[in-house]
């Protein structure tokens, strides 16, 4: 070497050192070689301590097998490999403190393994290159967080926390569309409840929507996961039941009314009790569209209201199921 390129080693290895990026370089046996000033200050390790020790016995909380594999793969390919956050989110558990709020959370690291050639052409040396990318990878975690905050609340309705009118008659197409490939059973519910202008109208309107809760509470408790239940309109749901024929969708129905005519509801020491009324359809080859499929369930539910309220009426032929069950057919 001569006296010009022993100042650009000097230099180099200055670089090296103070740079914000972590240069780890490893022999064979995982032993350190280089350890720059980054790694110092993140590890807590001088490099004066680590040289020549195991990284893998220094560092028991790497990631041991993942490493393993990576490192044989370079040595053995001869190129480098990289592996982004999103990947692995670290290979070290350094912290990192977010310089605005001063909350400290684990580094977020991008990492290249780099496959070190001697002049002979050997490779006996890997360099582990370690990126802090905590300020992009927390930005994109945040971003994603919100985009899903904000799919969410689109879709919800605020009141009752079921989905909204918007996307659930969305549901509603996708499973008309469901059906034309699959035939599995499926049911529509509508319900409304029973004269709820005069819940308004003899406990308030806060008392109306404490009663909107509630119905969706119970509504929500009767249901199972798969069924997709909205708030249609004002005091109007529609559930679908899938893979559900009429024999169990009228079970399911029979349930909720039942539990519904069963609440009492407090509020603001007054007792609150209501019923609903319910109409039944079953998606059948001769509905043209979603918008049918929906017109026969409220059929039968408007139905229900005519016919006395409180109770299950099934379309195609309407019948009120809870006289059927008692034995009084009747048909709209
Ligand atoms: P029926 O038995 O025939 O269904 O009679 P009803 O009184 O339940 O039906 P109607 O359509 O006459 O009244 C529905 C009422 O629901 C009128 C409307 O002010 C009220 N409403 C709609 N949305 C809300 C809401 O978000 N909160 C409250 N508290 N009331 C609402
Ligand atoms: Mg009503
Ligand atoms: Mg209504």
């Amino acid at each position: 070497m001569n006296l010009m390129e022993l100042d650009d080693f000097h230099w180099l290895m200055d670089i090296l050192q103070t740079i914000d990026v972590g240069l780890v370089v490893i022999d064979r046996h995982y032993h350190v070689q280089l350890w720059n000033g980054f790694m110092e200050n993140h590890s807590g390790h001088l490099a004066s301590h680590i040289r020549g020790q195991s990284l893998i016995e220094q560092f028991p909380d790497l990631p041991e097998g993942w490493l393993r594999r990576k490192v044989e793969e370079v040595f053995a390919l001869r190129s480098p490999v990289f592996s982004s956050w999103e990947q692995r989110p670290r290979l070290f558990d350094f912290v990192s403190t977010r310089p605005f709020t001063g909350h400290s959370v684990l580094m977020y690291q991008n990492i290249t393994l780099m496959p070190l050639l001697s002049r002979s052409g050997n490779c006996d040396h890997i360099c582990i290159i370690l990126y802090d990318v905590t300020d992009a990878a927390i930005g994109k975690l945040g971003l994603q967080q919100a985009n899903q905050q904000l799919k969410a609340l689109s879709i919800t309705d605020r009141l009752t926390g079921l989905y909204n009118r918007g996307h659930w008659e969305e549901c509603l197409r996708l499973e008309y569309q469901r059906y034309q490939r699959t035939s599995s059973p499926v049911t529509l519910m509508m319900f409304d409840i029973d004269f709820f202008k005069k819940i308004n109208d003899t406990y308030g309107h806060p008392a109306g929507d404490a009663v909107l809760r509630r119905v969706s509470a119970t509504l929500r408790h009767e249901l199972r996961n798969t069924d997709i239940a909205g708030r249609y309109g004002g005091e109007e749901f529609g559930v679908l039941l899938l893979d559900t024929d009429t024999t169990t969708a009228h079970a399911v129905a029979e349930r909720l009314r039942i539990a519904i005519s069963n609440l009492l509801i407090e509020h603001e020491g007054q007792q609150i009790t209501l019923t609903i009324s319910l109409g039944l359809a079953c998606l059948a080859k001769s509905m043209a569209n979603a918008a049918d499929w929906l017109v026969e369930a409220d059929n039968a539910l408007y139905h229900s209201k005519r016919n006395g309220r409180n109770q299950v009426t099934l379309a195609r032929p309407a019948i009120p199921l809870r006289e059927m069950n008692a034995g009084h057919l009747t048909h709209c």
